[in-house]
């Protein structure tokens, strides 16, 4: 995180729309140290105070992304990615706060491993960043310990990149009591080992056309049923990351409406494409889980405009161009994503298929809410000043090459892409200009 002790000019962003308020108002915005301290109708001349002045041109003033599903891979394989490329993708793409869960060795399996990796990671970072711990057996015992230093606690329930599932009732009943005691969320990929391994033996050989058969849409849908009873019997909160089905969309809000505290995401890998373009593009869009149907694109799309589902987050997972290279059934699993999330989320606006307030309030104001961020997530007095100006009529074509990210291959190469970033600031500070 910038260190903002030292900016005392105050910053007015002028002349700027909030679209979540009425679009047709435009609003001079004041950042002063790590706050916003004024947000007043626009007036000719701006302000009254002094400030550095940043013209807004009635472009869209956001609040920034908070990005709750992060792979950067440091401390361990920093040659694939690293706090300080990855955050500096994050804020081109309009991210002021990530929380990343670390998938290879070393994982956070204890205070002292959370407090090594915050010591190497923050003074990189150009974002707000926070980590999970990790739920595996040798964190029973330990979960407690580190509940002040991580942004909640991530279990992979099947199989992915790492290899760090956990089975079996006894464990999972440990991991899910002891993280109800601290009282944050259990976050969860959620896919069921057994189920993975049947549909593998069975659509395996297929490869890339039947990916979504092997790891099914059965597999998330049996693993969320299961992790949110662990979850009631527990007592604990759960959150399903990366939701890929309306099946699991529909349990998570069942659960809600019955009172239980219980959250979801999905991502926009799941919105952009479906199995067929799986089939056609391979190894660049294996991803875990995989890409279902047009069926639960749409339903995962009509889950973010009803609320069944509260965040977008990108689970940017970066693997080397030769590794995705490999034939598709050796090829890692996972797609770049920080460098272009928020233009993502905003075409998707400008598609018709989500509103504008909808995608602030997954990309920005949930994701506060669930993370209990109190001071983020809006463009408010007295909140954080994490903000990013975006021109929602800019278009640009996406260049994997042009990336901070180390992770160049991208399904959405050469895809053309509105709502790119101008100016993000992380905590009154600027972190990217374009
Ligand atoms: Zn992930």
């Amino acid at each position: 995180m910038p260190d903002a002790s030292t900016a005392v000019t105050p910053l007015a962003l002028l002349d700027v729309v909030l679209p979540e308020r009425d679009p047709s108002e435009r609003w001079d915005v004041v950042v002063e140290g790590k706050s916003v301290v004024e947000v007043a109708p626009a007036r000719d001349g701006g302000p009254d105070r002094d400030a550095e002045r940043v013209e807004g041109r009635g472009h869209w003033l956001l609040p920034g992304f908070i990005d709750d599903h992060v792979h950067l891979r440091e401390p361990g394989l920093e040659h694939k990615e690293g706090y300080a490329t990855g955050t500096r993708a994050a804020a081109a793409g309009g991210i002021t706060t990530l929380l990343e869960i670390q998938n290879n060795q070393p994982l956070m399996t204890s205070r002292h491993a959370v407090e090594q990796k915050l010591d190497q990671v923050r003074p990189k970072s150009v974002v707000n960043v926070g980590v999970y711990g990790s739920l595996v057996p040798e964190t029973i015992g330990h979960v407690g310990e580190m509940s002040d230093l991580v942004a909640g606690y991530k279990l992979f329930l099947g199989p992915s990149t790492g290899g760090i599932d956990v089975s079996g009732e006894d464990r999972l009943r440990r991991l899910f009591s002891e993280v109800a005691e601290t009282g944050h969320w259990l976050f969860v990929h959620a896919e069921d080992g057994p189920t993975i391994a049947a549909g593998i033996r069975e659509h395996g050989a297929a490869g890339a056309a039947a990916w979504h058969l092997a790891r099914s849409a059965d597999a998330e849908i049996i693993a969320t049923r299961n992790a949110l009873a662990l979850g009631e019997e527990c007592g604990t909160r759960v959150h399903i990351f990366h939701m890929s089905t309306g099946g699991a969309t529909a349990l998570v809000a069942e659960a809600r409406a019955a009172g239980r505290p219980v959250t979801g995401g999905t991502c926009p890998h799941y919105l952009y494409f479906t199995h067929e373009d799986t089939a056609r593009m391979g190894s660049v869009l294996r991803v875990n889980p995989s890409i279902k149907t047009a069926e639960d694109r749409d339903a995962l799309l009509e889950g973010l405009r009803t609320g069944d589902i509260d965040c977008l987050s990108s689970d940017h997972a970066p693997h080397t161009a030769e590794e995705k290279a490999r034939p598709f059934a050796e090829a890692p699993s996972g797609i770049p994503c920080l460098d272009i999330f928020m233009p993502l989320c905003l075409t998707l606006v400008e598609r018709g298929l989500l509103d504008i307030g909808t995608v602030i309030a997954r990309g920005a104001a949930t994701p506060a809410a669930v993370h209990g961020f109190r001071s983020k997530g809006r463009v408010q007095e007295g909140f954080d000043a994490d903000l990013v100006l975006v021109d929602p009529t800019s278009r640009k074509v996406v260049r994997g090459a042009e990336h901070h990210s180390k992770a160049k291959l991208t399904p959405y190469e050469g895809m053309e892409l509105t709502g790119w970033p101008r100016l993000t600031l992380v905590m009154g500070q600027v972190v990217h200009t374009a």
